[in-house]
Order: structure tokens, then C-alpha cells, then sequence
């Protein structure tokens, strides 16, 4: 015996989160139950199982919760080794992926407060950038 599909109401598609990052904007899901944020998308809130979602705007600050020194680029990005990504915690509770810009690498730690920037928003996907703030 299978549940039934789970239908969600207002459910953020990754193309338009990747939208709102090309204009500049973090929208991210909001629980209309319970206020929880959701990212990546998910149907079903993890807080309080509820289904129907609506949008905020991250203000675009957080802190470094993990990051990377890519020193073996993907072909496209070789010229710009080594680089560096990022987990960003946002303020508002959820985490980004993105490169974090013009920290030098002897400075990365876990907790820099950083805020996101507009970078290669061209891309597909666009990449979200961090600077130290
Ligand atoms: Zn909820």
C-alpha cells in the first residue's frame, strides 16, 4: 500500500530560485503553518509537515559554515583556481552554496560573516558570491 502522492501548494522550483539569483534576489520557501524556511525546496515543511509554502527574500547576510579551496577546476573555471566555495548559514537559518570572494585563504575560518554579492549571474546556473562583511 502507497500514501498518496503529497500535493504542495506553492512549491519554489529550483529554475526559480535561479531566476530571483539572476535579478539579484534570494527567495527562498516559508512555511505559511509554521514560518519555517525551506531551501533546497521541499514539498512537505520538516518542522511541521505542512504543505503550503510561500516566498521571502533572504537580506543576504550569514557566516561561512564550511568551505573548500578548489585547487582542480572544472575546464571552464581553470583560470580561475584556486577558488573558494562555500557553505553559507543565512541569517534567517537556512544554507547557500556559493564562492566566497576576497578572503585570502590563510583568513577562511568557520563563522565569518560574510554577505552575499551579484556574481557571474550569466552562468547556468548563476553562482552566488560571498565577500566578507
Ligand atoms: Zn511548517
Amino acid at each position: 500500500m502507497t500514501a498518496p502522492a503529497a500535493t504542495a501548494d506553492g512549491l519554489l522550483t529550483i529554475g526559480e530560485f535561479f531566476a530571483g539569483v539572476r535579478e539579484g534576489r534570494l527567495v527562498v520557501q516559508r512555511c505559511e503553518r509554521c514560518g519555517a524556511l525551506a531551501m533546497p525546496p521541499k514539498a512537505i515543511c520538516p518542522e511541521c509537515e505542512g504543505t503550503r509554502w510561500g516566498r521571502v527574500t533572504l537580506g543576504g547576510d550569514g557566516e561561512v559554515a564550511s568551505y573548500t579551496v578548489i585547487r582542480v577546476a572544472p575546464a571552464r573555471l581553470t583560470v580561475e583556481a584556486p577558488y573558494v566555495i562555500a557553505v553559507v548559514r543565512m541569517a534567517e537559518g537556512v544554507s547557500l552554496l556559493g564562492r566566497l570572494l576576497g578572503v585570502p585563504h590563510d583568513q577562511l575560518a568557520v563563522g565569518l560573516p560574510v554577505r552575499a554579492v551579484p556574481l557571474a549571474a550569466d552562468g547556468d546556473p548563476p553562482v552566488i558570491g560571498f565577500r566578507r562583511r
